[in-house]
């Protein structure tokens, strides 16, 4: 039996606490990014999630308040687009209520496309969002277009970058996925255009998540390349990492010129350090971005008998059963697994 009092440490089966949560709000995007819901998958034909299938705002809240007792102090809420979940800023709401079993509010960020953002900062703001990350792959249009599979306009994003800025969700962090051969020449551009801005500009090792982007490890541009580019031009200094779950590498231009991170999902695992549950948009426990199974909550939660110990009780003991290092052994992995998860369902 674990130990439930509230603020009770939860650990998995090699001693990780459970500190974050990662919400899909939507399965849904308006961008059909090649790396993530290529548009030969999700296209026309593709089945999503029928409303009555995702969690209500009522039913996440119940889930982050038995993973708030449980040791949680950060949410991050994701997709698909959450911008396209209609009424999100009411979510936002609820949660920025709770605090932490330490105390202190609990860390609530988003990360978003960009693309709804400029009409939406304020609302997302006032609404208790604490910080948001940026997805941009790309200035070039025509670049753009390619990794997002899309007719949106960069323009669009540096717009919602603007308005985050403007409206003080700060640090904004904007982070790009680079692929080799596609928008690795974009490594350059987005950093003068994002340095002396207060953006934190972040660079992600392409990841063979789900079963639909054909990830090959020779498209992957690895962090020690990025890194080298643009150290040639703008020398970095390290810094040190934020605390013991940060996945990021962060640096700093010796100039003056800001901070930036790379995020080394392949080449580096953070597995060791994995302190992160994800939920699903319709209600499912996944204990890693590469599982291939969730633990269903939603048919509990509508379940009239369920309460907060029965609900908290199921999330540590997935938690507690959890041993999935997926980075780490990847590289003793010959072929893809079948069945993977896509990163658009259970928020990247
Ligand atoms: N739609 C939002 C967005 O794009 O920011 C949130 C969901 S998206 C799945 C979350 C993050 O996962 C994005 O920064 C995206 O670039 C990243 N991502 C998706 N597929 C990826 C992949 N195959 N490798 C690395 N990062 C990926
Ligand atoms: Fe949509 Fe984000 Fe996936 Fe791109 S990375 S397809 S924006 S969910
Ligand atoms: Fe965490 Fe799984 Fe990624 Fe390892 S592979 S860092 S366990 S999500």
């Amino acid at each position: 039996m674990h130990d439930l009092r509230k603020g009770a440490a939860c650990h998995d089966n090699w001693q990780r606490p459970l500190r974050d949560l990662r919400i899909s709000v939507t399965d849904r995007c308006n961008l059909r990014c090649a790396y993530c819901m290529p548009g030969e998958v999700f296209g026309r034909d593709f089945v999503f999630l029928r409303h009555a299938e995702l969690l209500s705002f009522e039913e996440i809240l119940r889930v982050v308040q038995q993973c708030v007792a449980l040791g949680v102090r950060k949410i991050r809420l994701s997709g698909g687009e959450p911008l396209l979940r209609h009424g999100i800023e009411r979510l936002i709401e609820m949660l920025a209520k709770l605090n932490a079993s330490d105390g202190k509010p609990v860390e609530l960020a988003m990360t978003s496309n960009g693309t709804l953002l400029a009409k939406k900062a304020r609302a997302l703001k006032d609404a208790g969002l604490m910080r948001l990350n940026i997805s941009l792959d790309a200035l070039d249009e025509a670049i753009f277009r390619r990794m997002s599979g899309s007719s949106a306009a960069p323009a669009t994003v540096l717009e919602g970058i603007a308005a985050a800025q403007n409206v003080g969700l700060a640090p904004v962090k904007v982070n790009a996925v680079i692929k080799r051969g596609i928008n690795e020449g974009e490594i350059l551009p987005l950093i003068r255009r994002f340095r002396h801005t207060g953006v934190i500009m972040r660079f992600i090792e392409y990841m063979d998540v789900g079963n639909t982007n054909g990830w090959r490890l020779d498209d992957v541009v690895t962090s020690s390349e990025t890194l080298a580019k643009i150290s040639a031009l703008y020398p970095l200094a390290p810094l040190d990492a934020h605390g013991p779950n940060e996945v990021a590498e962060r640096w700093a231009y010796q100039d003056g010129g800001g901070e930036i991170g790379v995020i080394s999902s392949v080449t580096q695992a953070f597995c060791r350090t994995c302190s992160r549950l994800r939920l699903s948009t319709d209600g499912k426990l996944y204990t890693c971005l590469f599982a291939t199974e969730g633990v269903d909550l939603r048919t509990a939660l509508r379940a009239p008998s369920t309460d907060g110990a029965a609900l908290r009780q199921r999330v540590a003991a997935t938690w507690h059963c959890r041993s999935d290092r997926y980075s780490q052994l990847r590289h003793e992995m010959t072929e893809r697994l079948p069945g993977r998860i896509e990163m658009s369902y259970i928020g990247g």
